[in-house]
Parts: C-alpha cells; structure tokens; sequence
C-alpha cells in the first residue's frame, strides 16, 4: 500500500479542463494512487463520471447533493441522488452535510436534506462524506442522533477544536485533514499533535484551499505530498507511517 489516497478532490471542475492530463500525471508522479471525486448536485454528475471513465484506476466517484446545492428543487435532486445510487456502486454519499457561510434560507431543508442521505447511505452500507461549515456542532449533534452502530464516514476539511475532534472520532468517524492543516492561523497545530494517525484520512478538496506554499493558488492532488508532510511534522511521525496509515484508513472507510 505505498501510495497516497487524496479522499476529496473535484478534479472534475472545469478548473482543471485544460490540463487535467498533466495535473494528474503530477498526482501520480508524486504518488498519489487514488482519488475520491465528492459529487456536487446534478449539474456535476456527468463531468465527473466523464472523469471516472477516462482514468477508471485513479479517480473513484461518490453520489450525493452538496448542502450549498440545496435549494427550491431539492426534492428533485434527492430523487436524482437516490436513482443514481440505485443504478450503480458509488464508493459514499458525499458530499452531504450543512453550510450557513453563503446562505441561512435553506437551513431546515438542508438539515433534512442531510439526513434523507444519511439514511441513504446506511440502506446501502456505505459510508458518508460530510461537509460543514459554521455548522460543525450542529452536525455532530446530527450524526450523534442518526448513529446506529453502523454509520461510517468522514468530516471532511476538519478546522475544529480538540473537543469537536474527539466528539467526531467517539462516533466512530475519520477526520479529513487537508491544506488548512499547513496555514499559520488553522488551528490543527493545536488538535493533530494529541490525535495521532489512527482516525484521519488524507484530502485536498482541490481546486480549494491549496497548502502553503500554494495558498490562494488552485489547489491540486499532487500538493498531498505538502499535507502530509505538514502532518508528519504535528503528530511527529515518520512519513512513511503516515502513508501507511491514511492509505489503510482510506481504503477501510471506501473499500478501496
Ligand atoms: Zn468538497
């Protein structure tokens, strides 16, 4: 297993049209060997399966509707989500979750929204791939409610506390650490050092959120190797460990 699994990227986005060749050379060329593509609504389906399709041992779609995507239709896109999955295997429901940064108008239906998909999710044994944004409290709440035992996932782009961090991983949950984990004010130096290895999973969220010293800049799978070694350095582990283990952990979670 010596390879790096980037669990978040949307290398499908019309960001990486013009090179996504090359860009995924680069991901490969520094190792990467996998990389999950979260789905964002309707709108992205096809763009990603195109994806999916050109490079079938590299990229590994999910299904699912994005909470940002949740609007006056939002009962036609779940009946989307919920065909898709029905038809063939996805490898989770992602991404799913809560989002009051942009818009608080949709608030109630996001939350319904998330736990339609949850319930989706565990019909179909497959784990869930959340986003949340200013809304973490709120869905752990959430996941502590729909836990049954055998709920799995994902708290993707983790930026919480110490706290929130140990809540996620009493629920039987992996924290996604990406590109924050290198800014000067992100916070993980304060939460990656007392959690170790054993419940994070690697990701970059490309285009978003690049590492240092891409920041601002469109982000990319091959800057996993930037992540990782930011990660190394907090919970002072040799590199290899952490390949090792996020690798181990992602394919756990995906069945990889
Ligand atoms: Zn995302």
């Amino acid at each position: 297993m010596s390879y790096w699994i980037d669990t978040h990227a949307h290398i499908y986005l019309g960001e990486f049209d013009a090179d996504r060749d090359e860009m995924l050379q680069r991901a490969t060329q520094n190792g990467v060997g996998k990389i999950l593509m979260p789905n964002i609504d309707s709108g992205s389906v096809d763009a990603m399966l195109r994806v999916e399709e050109a490079y079938p041992e590299l990229c590994v779609p999910m299904m699912g509707l994005h909470p940002c995507s949740v609007k006056d239709d939002v009962e036609k896109q779940l009946y989307e989500v919920e065909n898709r999955l029905s038809k063939r295997k996805f490898a989770a429901v992602g991404e799913i979750g809560t989002d009051l940064y942009w818009d608080k108008t949709f608030w109630e239906q996001q939350k319904e929204a998330f736990t339609i998909q949850v319930n989706l999710a565990r019909k179909r044994n497959l784990p869930v791939v959340i986003h949340c944004r200013e809304t973490l409290d709120e869905t752990i709440d959430m996941v502590e409610q729909l836990q049954d035992g055998n709920l799995a996932g994902v708290f993707h782009c983790f930026t919480g506390n110490s706290e929130q961090a140990g809540r996620i991983i009493g629920l039987n949950f992996y924290l996604g650490i990406g590109g924050v984990a290198t800014f000067k004010n992100g916070g993980l130096d304060n939460v990656l050092p007392g959690i170790g290895l054993d419940n994070i999973v690697l990701e970059t969220d490309s285009p978003y959120l690049a590492p240092v010293p891409h920041r601002g800049k469109r982000n990319e799978p091959s800057y996993l190797v930037t992540i990782a070694g930011r990660v190394a350095q907090l919970t002072n582990q040799p590199i290899e460990d952490v390949m090792s283990k996020t690798t181990e952990n992602a394919r756990k979670l995906f069945s990889l």
